[in-house]
């Protein structure tokens, strides 16, 4: 018997011995045991296709797994998925209230969480911006802030940043560990960069290829908040550079 339990008030993310086999008889994950903690930032890098996104469908409820579970609160769980995901008829600020809408709060405080989380992101002054004014990181920058308006206690990446380029990139992922180290959630992030995952996170989970499994994991040991240049640091390229290793060797 498997289940996807919502735990009211967990404020972490566990994975408990997670398998997800389809229908059609593809194995994308196996025997998956990982926790996220809050306060933890944990970054998951592995191979395309090794089921990275499953583990976030099968987190957010969007799947069920076929063998183990899953213990979250999902009632304020926060997913912030590869595309920006806005409305192209509403402006940013009324993008960033959908959330707080469909929770049914009062004009005033959606208003309030809106603004709040505009100014969080850093996009005060477009808040009567359409979409299609907006860069490819504004726009990323907005529906974090939608997220945002959630407060989750449990924040869910899905390679959010992989459409834009290096430098706002890199911007998006200093702004994202302050976010962190603000709002103090306990945050699930994937990625194919490995810069990415090690500038962020307090721990990077490498996981093979198909059927995904976790092949290894490295603390990360930098306080926050975590300086731009902390990527020119040795430490850094040598921390990078094992989980690099670990990589490549999870592709065999
Ligand atoms: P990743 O995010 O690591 O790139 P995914 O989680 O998207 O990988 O997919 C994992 C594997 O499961 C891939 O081989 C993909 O083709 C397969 N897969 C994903 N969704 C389905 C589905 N609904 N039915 C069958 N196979 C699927």
């Amino acid at each position: 018997m498997t289940a996807a339990t919502t735990a009211r008030g967990t404020e972490s993310l566990s994975f408990e011995e997670v398998g997800m086999t389809f229908p059609d008889g593809t194995e994308a994950v196996r025997n998956v045991s990982l926790t996220v903690s809050k306060g933890e930032f944990v970054t998951v890098v592995g191979p395309s296709g090794c089921g990275k996104s499953t583990l976030l469908k099968i987190a957010s409820g969007l799947l069920e797994p076929t063998a183990g579970r899953v213990v979250v609160d999902r009632d304020r769980l926060g997913y912030v998925f590869q595309d920006a995901t806005l409305l192209p008829w509403r402006t940013v600020k009324r993008n960033v209230e959908l959330i707080a809408e469909l929770h049914g709060m009062s004009d005033d405080e959606r208003d309030r969480l809106a603004e709040e989380a505009i100014q969080l992101v850093g996009l005060d002054g477009f808040q009567e911006h359409y979409p299609k004014s907006l860069s490819g990181g504004m726009r990323m920058r907005a529906s974090l802030a939608r997220t945002l308006t959630l407060k989750p206690p449990v924040f869910l990446f899905d390679e959010p940043f992989g459409a834009v380029d290096e430098i706002t990139r890199e911007h998006l992922n200093e702004e994202t560990q302050q976010l962190f180290q603000r709002e103090g959630f306990a945050g699930l992030f994937i990625t194919h960069s490995i810069g990415e995952a090690v500038f962020m996170s307090t721990r990077v989970v490498v996981m093979s290829a198909r059927p995904g499994q976790i092949v290894d994991e490295f603390d990360v040991p930098f306080p926050y908040p975590r300086d731009p240049d902390l990527r020119f640091d040795p430490e850094f390229a040598g921390l990078s550079g094992e989980v690099s290793h670990a990589l490549r060797g999870s592709h065999s």
